[in-house]
């Protein structure tokens, strides 16, 4: 008898399920997948949408056209939790929903309370639909004043951010903003030495102000306040502070990592309930802690949708091996991009040409399926 599948976040981790819903439904399972748009946005190409490199239709996947066309149901809604002994889903408009299997992928979101916010014009990172408001209020900003964009954190979305403000304003603006990175007490720490050099040069030789002063304790009056009691005026703040899984599974009282993130097993499956599945950056990887970002949750797509068929057909589960190092490059906004796999390490046009070729081919590849 036909089973329901509920797929929670149309991410990069359920590209190739949502591709092959037709097959569930062909063996006469019931497939529904909840999301609170009917697209997802592509991370790799959101700064560049910023900069106006990508406009936002090439950077987006239908997920809600591609579920209704194979036959499934999509929900326009946010899951809040789940009750998975009585396997129930219970939304953000209060509506619940019931599952046979059911598998995450809900991503990562930007932590708010770290830091005290007020004030207009704070826009988060994720989601990345956010970059698409912001890129408005930075035009309407560029027309009339020279003006102070402020970004607060120190990792690679907050330099590709940084890089592609200044792209935007110098393509599109009358008047260019003085952009400010507050980084606490290092930019990029996590990375080699080599990668911060250079991506700190790009941004420094246009003008970008990367701040090691401390970190930021509160936002408010258009002013950045930082622990030291320093401040700084700002007109328009990015947050690209470190993300954190979906609070979904502390909600629901499941096993999760540290840092709240679904606990799996090596078969992308909770350590607590075998039909509960997931991938990308909502889940805590036992065996191996994986950082987060999207390759890992692209990884995961071939078993997650083999283990999905599997558990819904009474059939083997396979391993997830998150495989070796992974190839890093970053949109730096000016053309050029900078390239990072193993000990090969350069920057330049020719490494922007290699990220721009595997992220069309990433997206034309899922938007055939539309
Ligand atoms: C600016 C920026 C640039 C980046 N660039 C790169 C890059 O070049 N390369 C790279 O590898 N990584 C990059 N990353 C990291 C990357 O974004 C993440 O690792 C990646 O998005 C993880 O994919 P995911 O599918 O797990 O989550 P997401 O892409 O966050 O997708 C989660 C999905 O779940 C949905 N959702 C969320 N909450 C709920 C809920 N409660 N109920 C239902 N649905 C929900 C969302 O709408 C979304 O569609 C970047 C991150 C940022 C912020």
């Amino acid at each position: 008898m036909g089973k329901h599948l509920v797929l929670v976040g149309g991410g990069h981790a359920h590209m190739v399920t949502l591709a092959n819903l037709h097959k569930f439904i062909e063996k006469g399972h019931k497939i529904t997948v909840i999301g609170p748009s009917p697209y997802h946005f592509y991370s790799g190409m959101g700064p560049g949408m910023l900069g106006k490199v990508y406009a936002p239709e090439e950077i987006r996947f239908a997920t809600r056209h591609v579920v209704e066309k194979q036959g499934g149901q999509f929900i326009l809604d946010k899951v809040s939790r789940i009750q998975p002994e009585e396997k129930i889903v219970l939304l953000a408009s209060g509506k619940t929903h019931p599952y046979d299997v059911i598998s995450f992928n809900t991503g990562s979101y930007v932590p708010r309370t770290e830091i005290k916010a007020s004030g207009r014009d704070i826009y988060s990172v994720k989601p990345i639909e956010n970059l698409i408001d912001a890129q408005e209020r930075i035009l309407e900003l560029a027309s009339s004043k020279t003006f102070i964009v402020s970004i607060i954190g120190g990792g690679p979305s907050a330099a590709e951010i940084a890089g592609n403000i200044w792209r935007l304003a110098k393509d599109c603006g009358k008047y260019m903003p003085n952009i400010e990175v507050f980084v606490g007490n290092n930019f990029m720490p996590r990375f080699k030495y080599g990668i911060r050099q250079k991506i700190a040069r790009s941004l420094t030789k246009r003008g970008v102000k990367i701040l090691e002063q401390g970190y930021v304790k509160e936002i408010a009056n258009g002013q950045i306040i930082l622990d030291s009691g320093r401040s700084y005026d700002t007109d328009l703040i990015f947050l690209a502070l470190g993300v954190k899984p979906s609070p979904i599974f502390k909600e629901s009282g499941l096993p999760t990592g540290p840092d709240g993130g679904l606990l799996v097993n090596e078969y992308l499956q909770s350590t607590a309930h075998p039909n509960i599945f997931g991938g990308g950056d909502c889940i805590h990887f036992k065996n191996q802690p994986l950082d987060k970002v999207g390759v890992y949750a692209v990884r995961a797509n071939p078993i997650l949708f083999h283990n999905l068929m599997a558990s819904l057909q009474g059939e083997e589960l396979q391993t997830f091996n998150p495989g070796g190092s992974y190839l890093l490059i970053f949109n730096m906004g000016d053309g050029s991009g900078i390239l990072q796999k193993g000990w090969i390490l350069f920057g330049g046009r020719l490494a922007f040409i290699i990220k721009d070729y595997i992220d069309r081919k990433f997206m034309k590849k899922f938007q055939s399926i539309e």
